[in-house]
């Protein structure tokens, strides 16, 4: 029979063959898609495995003397066709390992974990009796065990054993082994189920009357789920429209008629008052999957949903795939958030591209619903790529909040010395605290440096080729391009206006506090960011202690920026509105212009007005501007144009291979020569429109004590990439202890 390994890497990861021992194996029901246990490679080393196909027992493959499977895993269900289909699928389309693939399937690390050793009886009652009755035994706790275990007819683990009959080691246990009257079996532990979060003493709503917009996409998607049909659409509903609300009505009509529904929303947004809202309207069918589950617990969802006792699966990234069945709608609220994609771990997939396929098997409809869609997806929706549904005013008919851009130019010439912040930010903020309300204020990353700005016309120093800002290495004095790899020497004057000063810093959010401080020495700050939430509640902490108004300020790099609704936020001051613009990334402007939406959003939710005030020095730039007053379509209009003379996506298909290891040169030496085979194997195939890139250092420069260098490779088509990257894995050797991770724009 074929198995894939479920630890692998690209150049191990094919089908290996083995034996089943028939009378032992089949008897335990062993099939496609089953966990094995099989010795592996030359040690035997026990590895965990997937049935993969089904092959005549018994036969030798090129003369090689064949191993047999060692274990059948029957406590970790065994994958349907569906879910293997959808292995396959992401193997070929991610690129990543079966084995990666099939992890995702499984409740994370749950078949670790979750795993109890527990002893049965291995003969019938009736022989187990005579034994306990008779004379073969002569050792009073082997026949008391066995004696409980008669009592204990769903087995016990040795532990339990041992603490009943007070025993000080697992000896008696391993005897019976011996003498083949006990064996020990592997169960998962199911647990009772709770509430993972706490959700008591929150507001709920009910059912609001849906506004006629709201009524029209919620009729639209319903006939299209009715259809019965694969389809998307894409729900462009302006903050605060109420597509929550569209989404629960929706949901109600897919549960009339039997069917299942999968809300995926991003990490951040998974919140006690949205899981509230959810479960106050629809009880106990609602199964809530997020990353801070205990193994046991996202165990026990999973249970529940493969048992059908849930018709609505709640959750992050991972949740889509949950084993739903019979499955109508998939809805990814704020589809363009990051989160989705699944950037640090392997695989590198993409949920919202997990989701079409899954929706594609069960022909069920795919709803993207967001105020600021992806340029990817938005370039879909206006090429009659899927359906196109818009909310375009907000249910509570408040007003968007206040607006304010400060030049920070002319705040500069006007003399600001050392302060962070303008004095007509200072004078709002003291304003804003005078009256008790609560404000926030962002700085873009901490401590975030490198990128070199002129001090006379505050353009950013980028590449020629990429457009995108250049990194500064003061022990080269070199200026490098994260994306391509092109460097230069730092030059000594401008090359738009000719001024010789130039600015390479950022400021801190811890510099901020202090500068807010000693404007208000009273005012309660509260601080957040990489450092104050190292700990594992530490985010959700600060955001809870803001929220119940023990602070009167919060200061914060743009994680403060999503999920939560702060009621009593009147005021959200960017500090550094360029700095978030010049990322080095493509997509830096896509992000810069979800994020002011954002934040415009966040201020002025409740009863009061809001204002936002943002310094900048690049005032006219588009994400900025189109931000600032809520103009998805501005922002679309300029970046599609710049997306397609630069040729980035959606206008190509791009993909990084990110090597990594503790010693830098080694890594870029390694990469180098990937460089060349890739390019070889381009021109041996005379592929024309296939650009491999760098190798160019990635942004994080270090994580983990490995240093990362990237390739880039563009071509016109994913396929393309897919067949490039097959033919590399052949050629390429292994690079000692380098890591590789492949990823997808
Ligand atoms: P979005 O997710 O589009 O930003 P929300 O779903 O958060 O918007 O809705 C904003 C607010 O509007 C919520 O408090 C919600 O209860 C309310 N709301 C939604 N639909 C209606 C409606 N039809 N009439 C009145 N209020 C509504
Ligand atoms: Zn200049
Ligand atoms: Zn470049």
């Amino acid at each position: 029979m074929g198995v894939y390994l479920l630890q692998s890497t690209n150049e191990f990861d094919i089908e290996y063959s083995y034996l089943v021992n028939v009378e032992r194996d089949y008897a335990r029901k062993i099939k496609r898609g089953s966990f094995v246990t099989v010795p592996f490679g030359r040690t035997n080393k026990p590895i965990r495995a997937v049935v993969w196909s089904i092959l005549p027992p018994d036969r030798d493959i090129n003369n090689v003397k064949l191993k047999y499977i060692s274990d059948v895993c029957e406590n970790i269900p065994a994958l349907d066709d569906k879910q293997l289909k959808l292995v396959w699928q992401m193997h070929e389309y991610f690129f990543c390992t079966v084995g990666d693939a099939i992890r995702c399937f499984i409740a994370k690390e749950g078949y670790k974990a979750r795993v109890v050793k527990k002893v049965f009886l291995a003969k019938p009652r009736s022989d187990i009796d005579d034994i306990i009755n008779g004379n073969t035994l002569r050792n009073i706790k082997q026949i008391d065990t066995l004696r409980i275990l008669t009592e204990n007819t769903a087995g016990m683990t040795c532990k339990e054993i041992m603490s009943i009959l007070g025993l000080k080691g697992d000896s008696v246990v391993k005897t019976l082994i011996k003498k083949g009257l006990v064996r020990i079996e592997e169960e998962i532990q199911l647990q009772e189920y709770n509430q993972p979060v706490d959700v008591r003493g929150m507001n709920t709503y009910e059912a609001h009357v849906l506004r006629s917009e709201q009524q029209k996409a919620h009729d639209f998607i319903v006939r299209l789920v009715n259809n019965g049909k694969f389809a998307e659409c894409l729900l462009h509903g302006v903050t605060g429209s109420g597509k929550t609300e569209v989404y629960m009505q929706i949901i109600s009509k897919v549960m009339e008629k039997g069917s299942s529904s999968m809300v995926l929303v991003p990490e951040i947004a998974l919140t006690p008052q949205m899981i509230a809202n959810f479960t106050a309207r629809f009880g106990n069918t609602v199964a809530v999957l997020h990353s801070k589950l205990t193994d046991s617990q996202r165990g026990t969802q999973w249970q529940r949903i493969r048992n059908q006792e849930v018709r609505i699966i709640i959750g992050t990234r991972s949740a889509v795939f949950a084993p739903v069945k019979n499955l109508s709608i998939i809805i990814i609220d704020e589809e363009h958030d990051t989160s989705y994609y699944s950037e640090e771990a392997n695989p590198h997939y993409d949920a919202r591209e997990v989701a079409v396929m899954r929706a594609k098997q069960e022909n069920a409809v795919v709803l993207y619903g967001s105020a600021t869609p992806s340029v990817k997806t938005f370039y879909r929706a206006v090429n009659h790529d899927m359906y196109y549904m818009a909310l375009k005013s907000r249910a509570n008919n408040k007003p968007l909040p206040q607006c304010c851009i400060y030049d920070m130019r002319q705040k500069r010439l006007s003399g600001m010395g050392d302060s962070i912040i303008c004095d007509d930010m200072k004078t709002e903020i003291i304003k804003n605290y005078a009256q008790g309300l609560q404000t926030m204020v962002f700085v873009h990353r901490r401590g975030y440096s490198g990128q070199v700005m002129c001090a006379g016309c505050t353009k950013t120093l980028k590449c020629k080729k990429c457009n995108i800002p250049m990194t500064y290495h003061s022990s080269q004095n070199r200026l490098i391009c994260h994306y391509c790899g092109n460097t230069v020497i730092k030059p000594e004057k401008c090359p738009e206006c000719g001024s010789t000063e130039f600015n390479n810093q950022c400021p801190g959010t811890q510099k901020l506090c202090q500068e807010l401080h000693a404007l208000i020495p009273e005012a309660r700050i509260l601080r957040m960011d990489a450092d104050s939430t190292a700990t594992k509640d530490g985010y959700s902490d600060i955001l809870s202690r803001f929220a119940s108004k023990e602070a009167d300020i919060l200061v914060g790099t743009q994680m403060i920026a999503k999920g939560h609704d702060f009621p009593g936020v009147t005021l959200v001051c960017i500090v550094n509105a360029d700095s978030l613009m010049n990322m080095q990334d493509y997509l830096a402007s896509e992000r810069a212009f979800q994020l002011f939406t954002q934040v415009a959003g966040r201020a002025g939710r409740a009863e009061l007005p809001g204002k936002v005030l943002i310094q900048a020095y690049d005032v006219d730039s588009y994400p900025l501007t189109a931000g600032a007053n809520g103009d998805y379509m501005d922002f679309y209009k300029n970046e599609i144009i710049v997306r397609r003379n630069l040729d980035f996506p959606p206008f190509c298909s791009m993909c990084t291979i990110r090597f990594s290891a503790n010693d830098d040169k080694r890594v870029f030496l390694h990469a180098k020569t990937q460089v060349a085979k890739l390019r070889n194997i381009i021109c041996e195939n005379n592929e024309q429109d296939v650009l491999v890139l760098g190798p160019a250092r990635d942004t994080m420069i270090k994580m983990n004590k490995k240093y990362r260098w990237n390739i880039t490779i563009k071509a016109n088509s994913r396929e393309k990439i897919l067949q490039i990257l097959k033919r590399w894995i052949n050629v390429k050797k292994r690079g000692g202890n380098i890591t590789v991770n492949i990823k997808f724009e």
